[in-house]
């Protein structure tokens, strides 16, 4: 059975943390490490982080990630911004660690114009920095809904950062739902389904996903927007996730919900995921 959670806030501090995460029914989380729209952040005590890692064990919780900054841009040509980004994410890793939780999940970035070889060159460059840097964490390339020109939206983009490391053992795919399928790639229908997951695996391997966002999509295939919508009330509809949660080959995977709503909606949703899994 897939492990079904939400992104939670962690503003009212980790006992709410977890004790929200139970209410909900959640078997993973996904949590900011820092403010992730300012550059600078306080440090996190160590008293905190063995706080969290406590409450994480007394709870159903069996995965939790980080979310890196908004803000970083690993793409970008501009060597200030790249520089800062880069130092950004490293933070948000070695945060990660301190809390005990070993995958961190970013957002490529934008090239700014400087086209798509140069921006891959450049994030590629980035991830070997952080992972000399840090070598407990796993990095998590978010699939991106192609929104100006960022990169990460096609499975071509993702296969050529891989190819481009010296080693990507670390470095792992966050398959989001609404921002593929904005950027073109259907999951609808048992058809397209298939189509689409084959289409990953054959471009750069089925076994790079290590985590699910699950969001339906305010807008269309293929119109390269991120709005994510309640699963079932947007153009993806709730077939998709139906097959998604009982798909064997995700059978372990981790998927959390972004999805604009309060914890009340989150249970709502991770209830409605729970009912269609077939138990075998
Ligand atoms: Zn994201
Ligand atoms: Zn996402």
């Amino acid at each position: 059975m897939p492990m079904l959670g939400a992104h939670l806030s962690v503003s009212q501090g980790y006992d709410e943390l977890f004790l929200a995460a139970d209410k909900i029914g959640c078997e993973a989380v996904q949590i900011f490490a820092k403010n992730q729209r300012q550059w600078e952040n306080k440090p996190i005590e160590a008293s905190s982080a063995s706080s969290f890692r406590e409450k994480r064990a007394k709870s159903n919780v069996q995965y939790a990630n980080v979310h890196a900054s908004y803000l970083l841009n690993l793409v970008t040509p501009d060597d200030k911004v790249f520089n800062k980004s880069v130092a950004s994410l490293l933070d948000d890793m070695n945060r990660a660690e301190l809390l005990g939780i070993s995958d961190t999940v970013v957002h490529p970035g934008s090239h700014m114009g400087s086209g798509d070889k140069i921006g891959i060159a450049r994030i590629a460059g980035a991830i070997e920095i952080i992972l000399n840097e840090n070598s407990f964490c796993y990095l998590l390339l978010e699939t991106t809904s192609g929104q100006g020109t960022s990169i990460g939206w096609r499975f071509e983009h993702i296969r050529d950062i891989l190819s481009k490391l010296k080693d990507s053992k670390r470095v792992f795919v966050c398959y989001d739902t609404c921002h593929t399928f904005a950027a073109g790639y259907d999951i609808r229908t048992a058809e397209e389904y298939e189509k689409t997951f084959d289409l990953f695996d054959r471009i750069v391997g089925i076994d790079k996903i290590r985590l699910f966002h699950i969001n339906d999509s305010k807008n269309e295939l293929g119109t390269r927007k991120d709005r994510h919508e309640f699963l079932g009330k947007g153009f993806i509809g709730i077939d998709a996730f139906r097959m998604l949660v009982n798909d064997s080959r995700f059978k372990d995977h981790p998927m959390i919900l972004e999805v604009p709503g309060d914890y009340d909606d989150f249970k709502k949703e991770i209830k409605t995921l729970n009912s269609f899994i077939k138990r075998r």
